[in-house]
């Protein structure tokens, strides 16, 4: 981008960390921005890792066509791409260090099951875990999935965008899933050993991870590892409220003109706009101009219109209708 090799003096490492389940969307690139610009204003390193852990769940040709992505946006990372799919040894080390602690054990438990229990009670992320296995199989079930055996004291941590958050992970969630039925490692225990074997030091990436980091630190604490430090950007809601990424209208960004989506990204950021005309200008006004405490917790209402509107240079650059063309709107966003 700069063409400046980066300092490794900071001791900053920050990293981007996308699953292959498709190209990449407009809130997969807001945080993929923050990261990178959090990383370079504090002259640290930016790593991307795939999470390819959910075979069944990805989409073939998408870890290319994301990195390819990132490229023409102008992002580069400084240290060659880890597949989370090379990586399965380390996540086996990982289980067998926590069951040598005492703290996996085998549930003969299936979804419905667990749904349809009535000591089931709703938890931050669907059904708490009832601890059915906890003590042991019951008898003539087999092990499906192994759950970490959670604890009640609350896990909180200072968010840098979010604020202060956290939960009892055992009240709020119940004893997770740390290999699931199917033999796949849950994410939650892949992204700690991968954070941790990265040297990761600083975790930005999108609010719908939020609650997941209550988790990650527990596991850590569990397997003697740091904690990174997190801020979680807000996530885009499209007009009708749903996570983007979840909507139909997640629009895959642009490769071929990315400064619209750039444009947009820092201003959804809550960054001082700046009128950059080539990428290399636009990465070099946001590494210098960055500042975190400016980025809003939650956005909303502020995506009028919808960003699939906006992620597209106008048809002729002297359209009056353009958002960046029009000053008012320049002096809003
Ligand atoms: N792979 C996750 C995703 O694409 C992100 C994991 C993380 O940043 O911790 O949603």
């Amino acid at each position: 981008m700069n063409g400046e090799a980066p300092s490794v003096a900071s001791g900053y490492r920050g990293r981007f960390a996308p699953s292959p389940t498709g190209p990449l969307h407009f809130g997969s690139l807001l945080a993929a921005v923050a990261s990178f610009a959090d990383a370079r204003a504090h002259d640290g390193v930016w790593l991307l890792r795939i999470e390819d852990l959910d075979r069944p769940r990805e989409v073939l040709g998408a870890a290319d066509a994301i990195q390819r992505t990132l490229r023409a946006f102008g992002f580069e990372w400084d240290e060659p791409v880890v597949f989370q799919s090379a990586r399965l040894d380390a996540y086996d080390a990982a289980l067998a260090r926590l069951e040598a602690l005492g703290l996996v054990y085998g549930c003969g438990c299936s979804r419905a099951e667990i749904a349809a229990r009535a000591r089931a009670r709703a938890g931050l992320e669907g059904p708490i875990y009832p601890g059915t296995c906890r003590d042991g199989l019951p008898p003539g079930r087999k092990a499906r999935s192994l759950r970490l055996r959670t604890a009640t004291d609350p896990i909180d941590f200072e968010d840098r965008i979010q604020g202060r958050h956290g939960h009892s992970v055992a009240e709020s969630i119940g004893d997770f899933v740390l290999r699931r039925a199917d033999g796949l490692h849950a994410y939650q225990l892949a992204v700690v050993v991968d954070d941790a074997w990265q040297g990761v030091t600083h975790v930005v990436r999108g609010a719908d991870l939020l609650l997941s980091t209550p988790r990650q630190i527990g596991l850590q604490r569990a397997l003697g590892l740091p904690t990174p430090i997190h801020a979680h950007v807000p996530l885009v809601l499209d007009d009708q409220g749903r996570k983007l990424s979840k909507s139909l209208a997640a629009a895959p960004v642009d490769g071929a003109d990315p400064l619209p989506a750039l444009r947009l990204a820092w201003h959804l950021l809550g960054q001082e706009s700046q009128a950059a005309i080539s990428l290399h200008d636009f990465w070099r006004h946001a590494i210098a101009g960055w500042r975190i405490e400016r980025v809003p917790a939650g956005l909303s209402g502020s995506l009028r219109p919808g960003p699939g509107a906006m992620l597209r240079s106008p048809p002729s650059p002297d359209c009056a209708q353009s958002p960046w063309r029009d000053r008012d709107h320049r002096r809003r966003v």
